[in-house]
């Protein structure tokens, strides 16, 4: 139902600094009944930016937080449709034609998989069971199917509904060099358009920001996290993930348990695991989280126990549009 605003200003929420930062100044400009606040779940959240996106902050701010999450149960069906086919002694090329695939389904890896391939209703996790493996730097899938389409979903209903479509991104030029060159404001056509608030300001700024409001940042800044997002994301820095080895096993523990369930459904015979050999400076054979953890605590190249961790690692999240935090 359309309201007296025809725009409305739609804030993307992280549960990270800059987020808010820009839903405060949303707020201030252009009041709450103008503008929406929506969270994409990826099911890979730490349980403190849950409670902060989805509790805190709507109680603070006075303001709704909606909830989108992808689901991947038409995909789920799809592949266990091709895989029963194999399973029942179809060729893997009668059912994905001449396709090349790094792990060769036998009909017997196939009828194991099918028993382990059923949708966890945990959207990264299920994303990568149908993918196969954990997104990379280089295949940085996450960001796209959990976040952007969810979210640019989201923002194509409030148009349909009627809406002129502000999306007011909380990315900051000093970042990263993709988005430094980043305007400040964007016209996509169809009703949507994009406005930067924070462009220019710096970290000092957005944390004065949450201070003449009133409002307290994310616990995990005070906890070791550099940024707040996956936990752990999939660029996540050695410091980091010292940090949250040390904080947060638990967390390493059911990424853990998702390297295992994911090996099961996609390549039984060549494990998959978290980071990928060669990312976070890890070089060694195995790059299961236990492996990647223990380089984590190590100085000198990682031959060494490291008594010091450096706080100031840089993570590098590529996605240009803030979306990751
Ligand atoms: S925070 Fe990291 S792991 Fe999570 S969606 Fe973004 S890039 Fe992927």
């Amino acid at each position: 139902m359309r309201g007296s605003a025809s725009k409305l200003h739609v804030v993307s929420l992280s549960g990270g600094k800059d987020s808010t930062a820009t839903a405060l100044m949303a707020i201030e400009l252009h009041g709450r009944e103008a503008c929406r606040f929506v969270f994409a779940d990826t099911g890979n959240e730490h349980e403190a930016t849950y409670a902060y996106a989805l509790d805190y902050l709507p109680q603070a701010l006075d303001i709704t937080v909606d909830v989108v999450k992808a689901d991947f149960s038409e995909e789920f069906a799809t592949k266990r449709a091709n895989l029963a086919r194999i399973a029942a002694g179809e060729p893997e090329s009668a059912v994905y034609g001449k396709r090349k695939f790094m792990y060769a389904w036998t009909p017997e890896a196939a009828a194991l998989a099918l028993e382990w391939l059923v949708p966890t209703g945990n959207p990264f996790l299920d994303l990568c069971m149908l993918k196969g493996g954990f997104p990379s730097r280089k295949r940085q899938f996450c960001t796209q199917h959990l976040k952007r389409d969810p979210l640019t979903e989201y923002q194509l209903n409030l148009v349909e509904a009627g809406w002129l479509v502000e999306s007011w991104q909380g990315v900051r030029a000093d970042e990263s060099e993709a988005r430094r060159w980043l305007p400040a404001y964007e016209y996509l056509g169809a009703g949507m358009s994009v406005f930067r608030p924070i462009l220019r300001w710096n970290v000092a700024d957005v944390f004065a920001a949450h201070r003449a409001a009133g409002i307290q940042p994310n616990p995990l800044y005070t906890q070791g996290m550099s940024r707040v997002g996956c936990m752990p994301c999939i660029n996540c820095g050695k410091a980091e993930l010292s940090q949250i080895a040390r904080r947060f096993p638990e967390h390493i523990e059911r990424i853990a348990a998702w390297e295992r369930l994911v090996s099961q459904v996609c390549r039984p015979l060549s494990p998959v695991s978290f980071f990928h050999k060669g990312t976070q400076g890890h070089s060694g054979q195995a790059s299961t989280i236990a492996h990647v953890v223990q380089w984590s605590k190590t100085s000198r190249g990682g031959r060494q126990f490291s008594l010091l961790t450096d706080l100031d690692e840089p993570t590098a999240c590529s996605s240009a549009y803030g979306l990751c935090e």
